[in-house]
């Protein structure tokens, strides 16, 4: 555990998948910087407008229609601003860009990564930040791990910036090493009203949002991004993929490859594409596949199942193992 490294020059850039990210794990993090006289902005990639059920409680009707997406969104909007003014920070303001809630698994197929990077890049260059924390590659939800891998590939643009990243679906992977902060009484009661404002995501439980208000935050420092294979060497996954797992329909392999300037290969290979010699053992998937591209490059792979609207993974993005 190392305490972060916080002063008045510091400029922090949260990266945010949904509205009420930022507050559960970094609600502490934007004030200590506020503290320090640094500066924070944070980055909603989504407006969280995607969130049927708890729409459909609270404007008591089942169908969701465009507009009623659009005015959830408005609602999360303003629900974010409200949250970071509750933190009562100084030099703390929020921006939105509105990409797809749910599906930001999209944007990492070519030419939409591109894009992508492009767009996240812009938002660095403007702001400066010397520090940016980004949603864990190892997150449960397909929109964090999408999101970190973005993020990642803009920040290779901006290699003095330092950065960690934050686990919400998943613990802490304790493989690396964390910075840690522990948050004293008023700012831990502050980081509760941010949540509190948060009023469309209460209606399921006030006491299940606020339980995320810990009041010690960790983040893994460095994105948590593997690095890059070697031309030539085969593409080789160890899937951990228990039974029950593979019963709750564990359809096809996501694979995705990248370099520096975005993707170059996203495809879904059924899991009985010959290719992939996919093999079942101990518990695990294991694939041995020729390489579909020349070159060094980074390639993941997950198994994905093929119920739409299971919002979890059923596994992380997997790197391959080298030689
Ligand atoms: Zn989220």
């Amino acid at each position: 555990m190392t305490a972060l490294p916080i002063d008045a020059a510091t400029r922090l850039l949260v990266i945010a998948p949904h509205p009420d990210d930022e507050i559960i794990a970094c609600g502490g993090l934007l004030q200590a910087v506020a503290q320090a006289g640094g500066r924070a902005r944070v980055l909603f990639a989504t407006d969280g407008d995607n969130n049927p059920w708890p729409q459909r409680v609270s404007e008591r009707r089942l169908r969701l229609d465009a507009g009623a997406r659009k005015r959830w969104g408005t609602l999360r909007r303003a629900e974010a601003a409200a949250a970071l003014d509750a933190l009562r920070c100084d030099g703390l303001d929020g921006m939105h860009i509105g990409w797809p809630d749910g599906e930001l698994t999209t944007l990492l197929a070519p030419p939409r990564s591109v894009e992508a990077i492009d767009t996240l890049t812009d938002v660095m260059a403007d702001f400066a930040p010397t520090m940016v924390m980004v949603p864990a590659f190892g997150d449960y939800h397909p929109d964090h791990s999408a999101l970190a891998l973005l993020a990642t590939l803009a920040l290779r643009r901006f290699p003095g910036v330092r950065s960690g990243s934050f686990h919400i679906h998943v613990p802490p992977s304790g493989a690396g090493q964390e910075w840690s902060l522990v948050l004293d009484t008023q700012a831990l009661e502050r980081k509760r009203d941010g949540l509190r404002c948060y009023g469309s995501q209460l209606h399921f439980g006030k006491q299940r949002l606020l339980k995320f208000a810990r009041a010690h935050e960790s983040f893994d420092i460095g994105t948590g991004v593997p690095g890059t294979i070697a031309a030539g060497d085969r593409w080789r996954w160890r899937i951990a993929l228990p039974g029950w797992m593979a019963k709750l329909g564990a359809r096809h392999l996501h694979i995705l490859a990248l370099d520096g300037s975005g993707t170059l290969l996203d495809q879904r290979l059924p899991l009985s594409d010959p290719r992939l010699k996919a093999k079942r053992r101990n518990g695990a998937l294991e694939i041995d596949m020729q390489p579909l591209l020349s070159g060094a490059h980074q390639v993941f792979a997950k198994v994905e199942h093929g119920v739409e609207s299971f919002a979890y993974d059923i596994t992380l993005w997997t790197a391959t193992e080298p030689g």
